[in-house]
């Protein structure tokens, strides 16, 4: 439980925009470190942020990479590469999801790790910025060996991770299961003692091993709630109107889950294995259990296979992203016909496609706004370990709301008084945040 996260030098590099309707490789997309960067500095530009401040956020506070033996099914032994970022912690301990991915790597996860510092401060949350995950294809492993990657990542992040230090959450190709092995894990590491007290060392666990109520469903119901606040200041009825969702795993399936119980009708969807639409509505519900049982959306005898392109150009109301970064370019901001894109991915659309969107008269709901409700029933979750509570789902999901349609209008407001569009305004806040803490705080010695 002792090993120290090791320095390593960062290395952005420029980022290439495609202007093809197909979707890339992580690796050809461009960096999304540097996109992060470029995002954060127009806030900071936008606050006229204290030099000494700027200095300090601009690089992640911690680098933590492990290359780790596990052992296969077949008896062979395989190393893994898994990753840690730890970028702020000046407003509480770092927290962030894990990331199960064959292209994983340390300039993705500092880009995740900086979103979750100013995502945790634009919406009050007292938590920092963390990221980490593990190179590899988790589609390609039996559960018996995802365990063991598991329990073996998390027992060499030893006491880089810790329930008051930096406490990990699912994010793509990770869910409730692997979290509650890494709890398991960690609680046998720190001995029988301290066992229970050490519960909230994750969050996004099955309800039955300590998660929260409506955790799993969070991050669907935040970007909801922004919808439903944009409709209603656009004067739009979403009874009858249509989407559309990039993704339909955590974040997609249960956003288009809950817009459909509001009467809106989901027209077209994909994943990493195709496209499918229907224009008289895809049934999200039932959409969902075929991807429960199947992996994927493709063979959905609901809907019609369609192109990446047909997708991005589909007649529809509201667009929500919820795959991976950096899937919405020039190209498929110019077929889009959707009135609003509401970020349920992080950092899924390129900043010289947002500018053409909002040319276009196409608003865009950043995502540090948009997808925070999972880390706020996180948040929840973590005190509800603390203190040894259970709250029960209408008290998580009344204190979910009230805190998204407040941060919503917050940000708004900002944008609209000082003159910059929303991404910059979230950023703007979060940075005010942040910054005040150090000002106040001093820096040590
Ligand atoms: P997930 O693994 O449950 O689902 C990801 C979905 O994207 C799957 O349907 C997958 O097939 C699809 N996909 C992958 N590559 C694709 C490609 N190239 N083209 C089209 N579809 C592709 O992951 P998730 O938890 O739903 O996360 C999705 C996004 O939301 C990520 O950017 C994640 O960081 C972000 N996010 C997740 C949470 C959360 O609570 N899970 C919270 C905030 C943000």
């Amino acid at each position: 439980m002792s090993q120290k996260p090791s320095i390593v030098p960062a290395t952005p590099s420029t980022s290439p925009v495609p202007t093809a309707g197909q979707s890339t490789s992580l690796a050809s997309r461009g960096n999304l470190y540097t996109i992060a960067t470029q995002q954060v500095e127009k806030g900071c530009k936008a606050i006229n942020i204290d030099p000494s401040v700027h200095a300090i956020i601009s690089q992640p506070k911690n680098e933590l990479i492990i290359n780790f033996p596990v052992r296969m099914d077949s008896g062979d032994v395989r190393m893994f590469k898994g990753y840690r970022v730890q970028h702020n912690n000046i407003l509480g301990p770092f927290k962030g999801g894990i990331r199960y991915h064959e292209e994983a790597n340390l300039d993705e996860m500092k880009a995740l790790a900086a979103w979750m510092t100013y995502k945790c401060a634009l919406h009050d949350i007292p938590f920092g910025g963390g990221k980490g995950g593990i190179k590899f294809n988790p589609r390609s492993h039996s559960k018996t060996e995802l365990e063991r990657i598991t329990r073996r990542f998390t027992h060499a992040l030893g006491s880089n991770i810790g329930p008051e230090w930096d406490i990990p959450a699912p994010d793509v190709g990770t869910n409730a299961q692997t979290m509650v092995w890494m709890m398991d894990t960690y609680m046998n590491v720190v001995g029988a003692t301290e066992k229970n007290s050490v519960r909230r060392i994750v969050t996004g666990k099955s309800v039955t091993s300590g998660g929260s109520h409506g955790r799993e469903q969070a991050t669907g119901r935040g970007i909801v709630h922004c919808i439903t606040e944009w409709a209603r200041e656009n004067r739009m009825n979403l009874d009858g109107r249509s989407f559309i969702v990039q993704g339909f795993g955590n974040v997609g399936s249960h956003t288009a889950r809950i817009l459909s119980k509001l009467g809106a009708t989901l027209v077209a969807t994909g994943d990493y294995r195709g496209y499918i639409a229907n224009p008289e509505g895809l049934n999200a519900h039932k959409l969902a259990e075929h991807v429960g049982a199947t992996g994927s959306v493709i063979d959905y005898r609901g809907g019609r296979p369609i192109t990446r392109d047909e997708f991005f150009g589909m007649d529809c109301d509201v667009f929500v992203p919820a795959a991976l970064e950096l899937e919405l370019g020039v190209h498929e901001a110019r077929l889009l016909k959707a009135k609003v894109v509401v970020e349920g991915a992080n950092g899924p659309t390129y900043p010289e496609a947002e500018e053409l969107l909002l040319e276009r008269g196409i608003d865009v709901i950043p995502d540090i706004l948009a997808n925070a409700g999972g880390v706020i029933v996180s948040y929840y979750e973590w005190l509800q370990n603390k203190r040894s509570e259970r709250w029960d789902l209408e008290e998580v999901e009344s204190r979910l709301e009230r805190r998204m349609k407040r941060n919503y209008a917050l940000v708004r407001d900002f944008a609209e008084e000082r003159k910059m569009d929303w991404r910059t305004a979230c950023y703007a806040i979060g940075l005010e945040r942040i910054q005040t803490n150090y000002l106040e705080r001093g820096v040590f010695p």
